[in-house]
């Protein structure tokens, strides 16, 4: 049996999303339950499939389908498509199986013909309805099916409006309408050089196109890939006999959430317009009245409307969000889906509905989308003065929150102001390593240049301080400390208010309300944690982001980076030191001095964390990253080592590397310099000693790993350098506190031999930033430039450095695993690149059997939320 491409409303139901649609689904399922719905039939997502495969064209043998069910219509509603004295109007609305807003708009009262029309004005008595109809429908379909602008026929409206001295669509009359409707035709004709389409079956299949086509439109491809919506699925198309809200004031059409979207609260909330159509609500023009008042206006409708308000609720477990019209007086249900919330609504709605009996804890952690959680956890715009706020600019969203501060160009400024008391905002080409005190200091960081992973958002994120990146329609002017943007140059000390939730730029000051992690919140992630078996740590360098991520729950630290606290401005004259020695004896007295620094880090970390495991991962940057680049410091350094400036440079010239991502860095530094592996193990052995000693309730392990690591031998000589250090301290202060020697798998090579690589390690981190980048031959700060063009060209889908690549990169994740669980059954797994915190890559951590993903502090609730959600899904 062929295919079967269309379903009757009646012959479907909610679980058939996938070939449905969501709206299609759910409309089947209302019929089903016997609710009052226009009835229709929906064209399958494999339609949609079919179309592009046969070269967008909708072929002979569906068309055919689709004019059976038009028959099957008009036999269901006594109507006939085309007919004069009864004629069949239709809706076409496009469904995909997650709502999408990027999509086509719908086209209402397709199979009008200006022969229909004159019949239906005089056979309802009601010419204005039957020509307002007519003149709507010309407007959608000229807008949507050919893109002739929306504007022109707007403008013909206001004209219109303007010649009969009214302010209101409705108070145009009849006549006006008709008059209308022919000046539509005309602007229709000289923008498409045809007449306007009297045949409603060549109306109603342009329009099926216009559906299919709109899913490969631009905003709907970007919409798919902020939302992990694959391309593949496609869109299936409803058509639905019409509901006419513009009959007059016993008519009208309203939207409404059973729950109030914003706050959760228990309360009908929505809104209802007399005498209109479609998307009159939501448009604007007119101000609708709020639910509420229907019940005065509309006693009957309104109550019937609550009533399907509680079947929906107890059928779907949820907060729906519901479209419906009202015909003379009769109520009619157009659509119906779980309503999209607010995360603070999320969590309440999610534990009311527990407290009423309707779903379970399981559910309700289900419910909730992970990513939407740290918006929560940070700072936020007063929402007031926000509305009032003009938008100057938008960029990436990098890193979430709300950051009002005066603008300063350079990482010194940020920090100089920040200790004078100013709130600043640090505006910047790019950032790099050395701004990273004054990120740290700014309220926020907007950023020329750089995509979602470029040093700025990584950072940003880290640290859970906002940030927008990549705004190119800055002007900057570093030198003259000045940028100019929309029009308007921004200097030094002006206000500027920037959002990383949403990318948006503001002028002006808004201030800004702290984040509350309200007692919801904490109940759900409780439930979470009951179900996820992967655990959660954290990927901090500071005590005060250990702190942080303690609150949110982090189970350790999966990765603390050590080079970041050489870049403070009391260490790097020591780093430098030891980067421009010539001899082990120099080197090894310039370490002694980071020596109880870096011990001094790791005693506060391990405070921080109480006893939790913490994995330190030794020196991994390329050298040069650390030497000066300013004059100034140049001399500063070439007297303090008794060296001519030119010695200076010239060391500093020999570690120029034409590939520093692939150069002198990770492990490579210790094997070249072991003393630098035995300093650092010297701090962390010792400093793990006088934790313990301080606190005897606490078991400390220290994890100590080694990064970059390609080939076991490579391991095998750093790991005894560690070894025979530690060792040696730990008999001396005669304890017996074990440690762990692990490494990171980031380097292809090292997952393809992971079997070997297990024999000398404790543990496995995958650092799947690496990973990804030397897996792919891109760099993430370089993909940014080109990745675009391959989403446009369908390459791939996702920014594989924020999504983890499951096919490519996954595979050498799972064969790593597997391997060296062969050869070291002890081995514990985890992950600690960015995609540690990311839904679904978490969800192929899981599946992989990986013991814990590591992730940046904010992201630590969304990780355990996530984890629980895999765990969920596995049971099923
Ligand atoms: P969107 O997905 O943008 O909400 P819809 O397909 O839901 O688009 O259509 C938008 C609006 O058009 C609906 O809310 C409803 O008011 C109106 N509409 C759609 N189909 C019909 C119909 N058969 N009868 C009356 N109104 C309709
Ligand atoms: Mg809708
Ligand atoms: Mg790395």
């Amino acid at each position: 049996m062929s295919k079967k491409y269309v379903y009757l409303f009646s012959e479907g139901n909610a679980n058939m999303r996938e070939l449905l649609g969501g709206k299609g689904a759910n409309l089947a399922e209302m019929t089903n339950i016997g609710l009052p719905v226009p009835q229709g039939f929906t064209i399958t997502t494999e339609a949609c499939t079919q179309y592009y495969e046969d070269g967008q064209k909708i072929n002979d043998g569906i068309q055919a389908e689709i004019m059976e069910y038009i028959t099957k219509l008009e036999g269901i509603t006594g109507k006939e498509f085309g007919d004069l004295e009864n004629p069949l109007l239709v809706s076409v609305r496009s469904g995909a199986r997650a709502s999408m807003p990027g999509m086509m708009d719908t086209i209402l009262n397709l199979g009008l013909n200006e022969d229909v029309v004159d019949v239906l004005a005089k056979k309802s008595g009601n010419p204005r309805w039957a020509w307002d109809c007519y003149r709507r429908f010309i407007q959608m379909y000229s807008d949507v099916v050919m893109e002739v602008g929306k504007k022109y026929f707007e403008q013909l409206i206001d004209q219109m409006k303007e010649a009969r001295g009214v302010t209101q669509d409705v108070e145009l009359t009849a006549d006006d309408l008709k008059e209308l409707a022919g000046q539509f035709k005309a602007e229709y004709k000289s923008k498409i050089g045809a007449d306007f389409p009297t045949d409603p079956k060549e109306q109603l299949m342009g329009a099926i196109k216009a559906v299919f086509r709109s899913w490969d439109n631009p905003r709907a491809n970007v919409y798919r890939r902020d939302n992990d919506i694959p391309y593949s699925w496609g869109t299936a198309v409803n058509v639905q006999s019409m509901a006419f809200g513009n009959m007059g004031d016993d008519c009208g059409t309203g939207v409404a959430f059973t729950r109030n979207p914003a706050t959760g609260e228990k309360k009908l909330f929505g809104e209802f317009l007399t005498n209109a159509q479609g998307e009159d609500v939501v448009a604007g023009i007119r101000t609708p009245m709020p639910i509420s008042e229907m019940s005065e206006k509309f006693p009957e409708a309104f109550a019937q409307f609550e009533k399907v308000c509680k079947i929906l609720e107890d059928h779907y477990h949820d907060m729906q969000d519901m479209e419906f019209t009202v015909e003379n007086g009769k109520l009619y249900m157009l659509q119906t889906r779980n309503g999209k919330r607010t995360p603070a609504a999320a969590l309440k709605i999610a534990c009311d509905l527990v407290d009423e009996g309707m779903i379970d804890e399981k559910q309700a952690v289900a419910m909730i989308d992970p990513r939407t959680l740290d918006t929560l956890l940070h700072p936020q715009f007063d929402g007031e003065v926000l509305k009032k706020t003009p938008v100057i600019g938008s960029a990436l969203a990098a890193s979430p929150g709300a950051a009002c501060g005066k603008v300063v160009f350079s990482a010194e400024d940020a920090k100089a102001w920040a200790e004078r008391g100013e709130k600043v905002v640090l505006v910047r080409l790019e950032t790099s390593p050395e701004d990273i005190e004054g990120m740290k200091a700014a309220q926020g960081i907007l950023t020329v240049r750089g995509g979602m992973t470029s040093h700025a958002a990584v950072v940003a994120r880290g640290m859970g301080k906002c940030c927008v990146s990549g705004c190119g329609a800055i002007k900057m002017d570093e030198e003259n400390k000045q940028f100019e943007l929309s029009g308007k140059t921004f200097h030094e000390g002006d206000w500027l208010s920037i959002d990383g939730s949403t990318g948006k730029i503001y002028d002006g000051a808004i201030p800004t309300v702290d984040a509350s992690i309200g007692g919801e919140f904490g109940r759900v992630m409780g439930w979470a944690d009951q179900y996820r078996r992967l655990k959660v740590r954290t990927n901090a360098d500071t005590p005060h982001d250990a702190a942080q991520a303690r609150k949110f729950g982090a189970e350790g630290i999966g990765l603390c980076r050590t080079e970041h606290m050489f870049f403070d401005a009391d260490r790097i004259p020591a780093i430098r030191r030891m980067i421009c020695s010539d001899t082990v004896e120099q080197r090894e007295a310039a370490l002694a001095v980071l020596e109880p620094m870096q011990q001094s880090d790791f005693e506060g970390i391990y405070e921080a964390m109480e006893g939790l495991p913490v994995t330190i991962r030794f020196l991994d940057p390329p050298l040069h990253e650390f030497v000066p680049t300013e004059e100034a410091d140049i001399e500063l350094l070439a007297k303090d080592m008794g060296k001519s400036v030119a010695e200076i440079k010239a060391i500093i010239a020999g570690l120029h590397e034409f590939n520093p991502m692939m150069g002198h860095r990770g492990c490579r530094l210790a094997v070249t310099y072991p003393e630098i592996a035995a300093m650092q193990t010297r701090a962390v052995i010792k400093a793990a000693l006088n934790v313990q000693a301080k606190h005897p309730e606490w078991t400390m392990v220290p994890e100590i790993m080694i990064p970059l690591v390609g080939e076991v031998k490579e391991l095998a000589y750093v790991k005894k350098v560690v070894v025979e250090t530690a060792d040696a301290i730990i008999k001396e202060a005669g304890s017996n506190m074990k440690y762990l020697v692990g490494t990171m798998i980031e380097i292809p090579r090292a997952a393809l031999t992971a079997d070997e690589i297990a024999k000398q390690a404790d543990f496995f981190s995958f650092g799947t930033n690496d990973l990804t980048q030397m897996t792919f031959g891109f760099s993430r700060d370089d993909a940014g430039k080109f990745l675009d063009a391959y989403y446009d060209k369908k390459i791939y889908e996702n920014d594989p450095f924020a999504k983890l690549d499951q096919t490519g990169v996954g595979k050498l994740v799972d064969m790593a695993c597997k391997m060296g669980r062969a050869t070291n059954p002890e081995l514990h797994l985890g992950v600690c690149g960015e995609h540690g915190g990311d839904p679904s890559s978490v969800e192929f951590f899981h599946r992989t059997g990986l013991d814990y993903v590591s992730c940046s502090p904010f992201r630590v609730p969304i990780a355990r939320l996530a984890a629980a959600q895999a765990a969920i899904k596995d049971e099923k």
